[in-house]
Order: structure tokens, then sequence, then C-alpha cells
């Protein structure tokens, strides 16, 4: 881990990475590509020292309020969250300050913030996104190796759930010849029914590769998956856009699975939704105006 002093922490979107790099190890990590520029190796954690300050400071002179996303590139459950606190103490200024947020994990460590996300939620909106990639408890182990479980993150769904706290999941990324079967899709989609999510992001049965995240993830097939890389190379050569074989079955398995369980599926509703603000106290009064 190495400490910087940040510029800036929201994104034009209102994005923010409170970390850089990430040890939870997934095989298949695009954070890892080169075109990001980072200057450090993946897994010694940029801290931005000062990220708390800015955000405090950019919360208190926006001008409107709207929902803070956090968690795309970066994990912010990572083990070193434990002693920094930054996420949690971030997720204070958001309720502080009245704010939503939609936040992205793997980690079932999120559940130590639950009264921030529960108390956010009352007021504004809180959305947790959770990525499930594979039903099997062994294979995720491999796929994954230092962050909870498919059934430990399906926990925390549950909770979720339970606390009416909506969720997201992203069902992505598929691995050809890894994970892009039937019998896993119907077991995540069944885990998202329990659940009852909001909404699956799935844009198709694949991954991306490119130069920084190629070279883990071949790495990684050696060692897992001998004589898989040869078929890789064989098929997709140097493209971005890996595309499973059984996209259109598994895709069509999607669309109407969710259909049937009215989970919204569609990718541009879904950002639309983590992206629309709500502020419960006004739609309150205005429902009384309204008597
Ligand atoms: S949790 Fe996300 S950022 Fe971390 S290794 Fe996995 S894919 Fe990469």
């Amino acid at each position: 881990m190495h400490k910087v002093m940040a510029k800036g922490i929201l994104s034009a979107h209102n994005g923010m990475n409170l970390y850089r790099g990430c040890t939870h190890g997934c095989i298949y990590c695009d954070s890892r590509s080169l075109c990001y520029q980072m200057d450090h190796p993946f897994t010694d954690i940029e801290v931005k020292e000062n990220a708390v300050v800015l955000l405090e400071n950019a919360l208190r002179h926006k001008r409107k309020r709207c929902m803070i996303g956090t968690g795309a590139m970066t994990d912010p459950y990572i083990p070193l969250e434990a002693e920094l606190l930054h996420t949690r103490k971030c997720l204070e200024l958001i309720d502080h300050y009245g704010f939503g947020v939609a936040i992205q994990t793997k980690s079932d460590r999120i559940l130590r913030d639950l009264d921030l996300l529960k108390r956010i939620n009352d007021r504004t909106k809180c959305v947790v996104e959770m990525t499930l990639t594979t039903y099997d408890e062994n294979l995720c182990r491999i796929l994954e190796p230092n962050v909870s479980t498919t059934k430990e993150r399906l926990h925390v769904l549950e909770v979720m759930r339970d606390n009416k706290i909506p969720t997201v999941v992203w069902l992505s990324p598929i691995l050809p010849w890894i994970n892009d079967n039937e019998e896993n899709i119907r077991g995540i989609l069944d885990y998202c029914i329990r659940a009852k999510v909001y909404g699956i992001i799935c844009f198709n049965m694949g991954l991306t590769l490119r130069e920084g995240n190629r070279e883990y993830f071949y790495e990684n097939l050696d060692r897992y998956f001998p004589g898989l890389k040869a078929q890789y190379i064989k098929t997709y050569g140097n493209q971005y856009e890996i595309v499973s074989p059984n996209n259109k079955t598994l895709m069509e398995l999607f669309r109407r699975t969710c259909k049937a369980n009215d989970i919204v599926y569609n990718y541009n509703d879904i950002f639309q939704y983590m992206q629309t603000f709500e502020d419960k106290a006004v739609g309150e009064q205005m429902s009384l105006f309204d008597l």
C-alpha cells in the first residue's frame, strides 16, 4: 500500500474510486488493463489519503444533490478498508449531506456499513451492486480467489432485500468454456430471483481482454485450465470482445428468466435507475400536499 494526495475525487458523472488497484485477485480483471496507465503494481494499493476531505468539499459545493457512484474500477471493500474506513467515512458524508449512492462490490464486508446504507436509503436512495459470475463455489474460488464467494454475496443480497435496499447484479464476465453454460446461468438467475434483485446487467455472455489483463488471464488459464489458452488464441486472436459460442442461447435464457420474474434487464433502464436521485422526504411532503 502507498499513499498519495489526490487532486480531485468525483468524476464528471459523480463517480469516485477511493483506492487504485485491488487485491481480490479476479483472474479476468479489466482494471489491470494497461490503458488505465497505473504507475504501480496492481496489488500495491494506492490510497488517496485526502479522499474524505475532497469528497466533503465536493458535496458541500454541489448545487444539486445527486447519486454518487463508487466501485466501478476498484472494489471499495478491499481488505485494507477494514482498517482505513475510507468507504465508511465517505458513506457518512453522503448520508450527512443528503446525497444518494450506488455502490458496487464483490465483498460481504459491505455488511459492516448496513446501518449507513439503510439510513441513506431511508432518506434518498442507495443501490447495492454485486457481481455474480459463478454458481459453483469451487470455481468461484479459482476465478475470484480473495473475495466473498457467490453464496456469501447471495447472503448480502438477501440482507439488502430484507432491509428494503434495492440491488443490481452484474452478470459478468462469462468466460468461454469455463462458466458459459446453462447450469451456471440458471443457478445465478435463481439466486437473483431468490434475492428479489431490482435488475441484472448483462451486455452479452463474454468478457473483454486487452493488453495488461489478457496476460494475467492467460497465466491463470495455464495454471488452472491447461490447454485453454491455446483455444482462446485460436478462436479469438487479439480481439477485445470475447463472446461465448453459447451467447445466443444463454442471452435468451437470461432475458426470458428476467421477464418472467419482473427483473429489469435492459441495461439502459438500470443505469438510468441508478443515476436517478430521489428525495423521499420531498416525495412525502408532496404526497401530503396532494391530500
Ligand atoms: S474485485 Fe474488481 S477490481 Fe478487484 S480484482 Fe476483481 S475485478 Fe478487479
